[in-house]
């Protein structure tokens, strides 16, 4: 019987690294069946198609293309080319957007790149000025410290990281948060959401040179139109970093006032999670700031990676055809049917319910750390991670809280049926797990106590769910 296409593929790429370093071959392989095997609830994770896969090994991973299309520092770039305007072409009409810069290797960079354009295009500074056309030579050691001074007063304002913001919208640990004098709008106490009244008196207080939205661990939509007006109503740039909804705004579940594409000054996105794509970022925005975001590289950016613009290419033509749409809905409906039957077997969730593509669970409703319902999950064959749940008691290393979400398990072919049973299987483990104690006998917030018979029993029907949908169905190994 002769292989289809796709296990000849990596069939022949794993023999081919096999000859060279077996290890390697063997991980890749383990990788998968890992994959396989587990019940993945992870929101930020996704599994990419085989031709997106199979777009990143090969031969444009050794071209150097700094620049951009038709622009480029470097000779022999006209394959690149190719690519880099094909994925740049899909995101625009996927999109609706003006322009796309599909270079950025991450979210994080697509970030970086969008603070650096806003903040060439809007900052005031004679010496950012020289600096920009190019006559670096030109400026004194008086503009340099001008410069950095002007450049480091700059605001902004975005969503604080324990109401599901994140780190690089102005935090410690990121870059951001030492470039900008940074304040956050956090969410309702009472509901869990967004309390527009509160974002907009934060701006007129702080007049933040930048307002973000976006985040990673908040369960309902953003209304961007609103969050445009009060962006206007102070004269802040509006970004949008829409790095886990992507998808969802590709399969036009979010649409109008929760399009951010329409509102906002600059949208940046990951393409690897909802939106199904290679890891990478990407930079879609109007006219007016395409020239400064075309800059990224070198500006933030080290070489672009062609073999990954390739599978964004790849991964984006996929998107624009019409069963997307039907994929980015049912991620949503098995969202609100984890959520829903979690609800009914009495676990709190944050704003109670979900209607994006992820739930976050408050533990503390069963006694427990993130942290040991994380581990705890895990032993039983569910994967999911632990998260800060607004105003988190127990910060940001144990947490409160559980993240997951339905993106991964969607593209497996799991539904509502199984989101349900799924539920079951997270209460369970929740409800019979009890913190445990630590050396001196008080409560610990990581070690935790389960019956080892309830996680082999549990991991035994999460494998029994994924059974009936396997993963890459038409990659054989052998
Ligand atoms: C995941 C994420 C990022 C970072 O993406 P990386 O590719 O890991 O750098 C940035 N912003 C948001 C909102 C994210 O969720």
């Amino acid at each position: 019987m002769s292989l289809n296409a796709e296990s000849t593929a990596f069939r022949s790429a794993l023999e081919v690294i096999r000859a060279v370093e077996p290890r390697v071959a063997d991980a890749i392989g383990a990788e998968l069946a890992d994959q396989r095997e587990s019940l993945k609830l992870i929101a930020s994770e996704n599994y990419a198609s085989p031709a997106t896969l199979l777009a990143m090994g090969n031969w444009f991973s050794d071209k150097y293309a700094e620049g951009t299309i038709g622009r480029r520092f470097y000779a022999g770039c006209q394959n690149v080319d190719t690519v880099e305007a094909l994925a740049a072409e899909h995101a625009k009409e996927l999109f609706g957007a003006a322009h796309a810069y599909v270079q950025p290797h991450s979210g994080i960079d697509a970030n970086l790149v969008a603070f650096w354009a806003i903040l060439a295009d809007r900052v005031e500074s004679p010496a950012l000025r020289k600096a920009q056309v190019r006559q670096v030579n030109d400026l004194t050691e008086a503009d340099w410290f001008a410069l950095r001074r002007e450049l480091g007063d700059q605001r902004m304002l975005g969503m604080s990281l324990d109401a599901g913001g994140h780190l690089t919208h102005g935090f410690r640990p990121n870059i951001s948060g030492k470039m900008f004098d940074q304040r956050s709008y956090g969410t309702d106490p009472a509901t869990g959401l967004i309390d527009y009244d509160r974002v907009a008196e934060a701006a007129r207080e702080f007049r933040p040179l930048i307002l973000v939205a976006g985040y990673s661990a908040y369960p309902r939509k953003v209304n961007f139109r609103i969050m445009r007006e009060i962006a206007d109503s102070v004269g802040a740039t509006f970004m949008v970093d829409m790095a886990h909804f992507a998808g969802l705004v590709a399969g036009k579940v979010f649409t109008g006032d929760f399009d951010p594409v329409p509102h906002a000054h600059i949208v940046t996105t990951t393409t690897h999670k909802s939106l199904r794509g290679p890891r990478g970022g990407m930079v879609l925005c109007g006219p007016e700031l395409a020239d400064q975001v075309d800059r990224g590289c070198p500006m933030v950016l080290g070489g672009p990676l062609p073999h990954v613009m390739a599978a964004k290419a790849v991964a984006l033509a996929e998107a624009r055809r019409p069963d997307f749409a039907g994929y980015a809905q049912r991620i949503v409906d098995n969202a609100q049917a984890l959520a829903d039957g979690l609800l009914r077997r009495g676990a709190t969730l944050v704003t109670g319910g979900t209607d994006n593509h992820l739930v976050l669970i408050d533990v503390s409703g069963y006694g427990l750390t993130g942290r040991q319902a994380e581990q705890a999950l895990l032993d039983s064959g569910i994967v999911t991670n632990r998260n800060a749940v607004p105003q988190d008691p127990n910060g940001a290393w144990y947490t409160s809280g559980i993240r997951i979400g339905t993106p991964a398990l969607t593209t497996r072919g799991l539904g509502t049926a199984e989101m349900d049973a799924t539920a079951e299987l997270i209460h369970t483990v929740l409800d019979r797990t009890t913190p445990g104690t630590g050396p001196d006998g008080a409560g610990s917030k990581a070690k935790y106590v389960l019956d080892p018979a309830v996680a082999e029993q549990v991991g035994k029907q999460a494998a029994d769910l994924l059974t009936p949908f396997p993963l890459y169905p038409a990659v054989d190994l052998g």
